[in-house]
């Protein structure tokens, strides 16, 4: 059942979508799946009721999503004129990156349960297990067709944030909502293939220098990418070639944490968490977020300084939920 609070938004949503001509669409730094595909998906949407609308994602788009209609558009800076602000997929503003985090925005639309509701119009929700999810169920609602090439830029988000419908979020709903995407064109072994199953050859070696320093205590598993490692294997991108879906496939762990350098004294921490562990908390404090299951921060410091802090409270957080499973 959706709340009245969610009704109304949509409603304002729907009628400031149809009247803008210059729409903006952004979604998070260092975009995954999800990011890029609703971008797309409403862009192309958008493109398609014969506006003008810029897409943004300042970090540009890892090259496995580029075999996506539109994603040549994508652009790495905003231009301005636009009379219509979008965000998707993200859960606080800062999280739009430097250029973008100041700007006033009109539409936020994600399924983040640590979403600050920072847009004039929010349609946050997190029972949903993809930011495409809610636009595939709302833009048919809002007089946006679903041609081939949104329903399967849809498709990739589902698919890259549920990594192939295993996540616990996976509800019939979804299943019915992925159908409804491949009648209306998608093309699932298609997205499957591109999105989640092939990988450069450089990711795969970096996959190998992170690998190789994989560590486990207990239950808790972490490893790091470096700045050097990217430069070894000749990955370019920021982002973590999907070794943390990986990483959070190893069998009998609570969490595993992925820490990846960045190259402005930052480090990229990465949460995945098994047997219900909320996750997100941890990266709350961190000044993070995420979804109970899979959270994330950016965290000030050196690797060392960074992996002994998170490691800390993470080992702690653990501990503590261990004893009140035991209480
Ligand atoms: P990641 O570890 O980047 O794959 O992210 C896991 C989940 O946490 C995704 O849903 C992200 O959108 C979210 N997330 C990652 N980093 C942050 C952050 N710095 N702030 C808020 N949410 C984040
Ligand atoms: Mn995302
Ligand atoms: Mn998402």
């Amino acid at each position: 059942m959706i709340s009245k609070d969610l009704r109304a938004a949509s409603r304002e949503i729907r009628s400031l979508l149809h009247t803008a001509q210059k729409p903006l669409i952004v979604a998070h730094i260092r975009p995954d799946g999800d990011a890029i595909a609703s971008t797309l998906g409403l862009g192309l949407c958008l493109a398609d009721a014969g506006k003008q609308c810029q897409m943004v994602l300042p970090d540009g788009i890892p090259a496995r999503f580029k075999f996506l209609e539109g994603s040549r558009n994508i652009r790495n800076r905003m231009e301005p004129g636009y009379d219509l602000v979008i965000a998707l997929d993200c859960s606080d503003q800062k999280r739009l990156g430097e250029d973008l985090s100041g700007i006033p925005v009109d539409i936020n639309i994600d399924h983040h349960i640590t979403n600050e509701h920072f847009a004039k119009f929010n349609l946050v929700l997190p029972e949903e297990p993809a930011t495409a999810a809610i636009l595939t169920r709302y833009l048919p609602e809002w007089g946006f067709p679903l041609t081939p090439a949104v329903a399967n830029a849809l498709l990739t988000g589902i698919v890259t944030d549920t990594i192939g419908f295993r996540t616990s979020n996976v509800s019939p709903d979804s299943l019915r909502q992925t159908a409804a995407l491949i009648e209306a064109g998608a093309n699932l072994s298609d997205v499957y293939e591109n999105a989640l199953t092939y990988q450069s050859y450089a990711a795969s070696l970096l996959w190998g220098l992170a690998l190789s320093r994989l560590q486990k205590e207990g239950k808790l598993a972490w490893t790091s990418i470096t700045m050097e490692d990217r430069k070894k294997a000749g990955y370019s991108g920021r982002d973590d070639a999907d070794l943390t879906n990986q990483l959070s496939a190893i069998e009998n762990l609570n969490i595993v944490i992925l820490f990846n350098e960045q190259n402005d004294c930052k480090i990229k921490v990465s949460w995945r968490s098994h047997s219900g562990i909320d996750v997100s908390k941890i990266a709350q404090r961190f000044g993070g977020g995420g979804h109970p299951p899979a959270a994330g921060a950016e965290i000030k410091g050196n690797l060392n300084e960074v992996e002994d802090m998170v490691l800390t409270v993470t080992k702690k957080y653990l501990k503590a939920q261990k004893s009140k499973g035991e209480n």
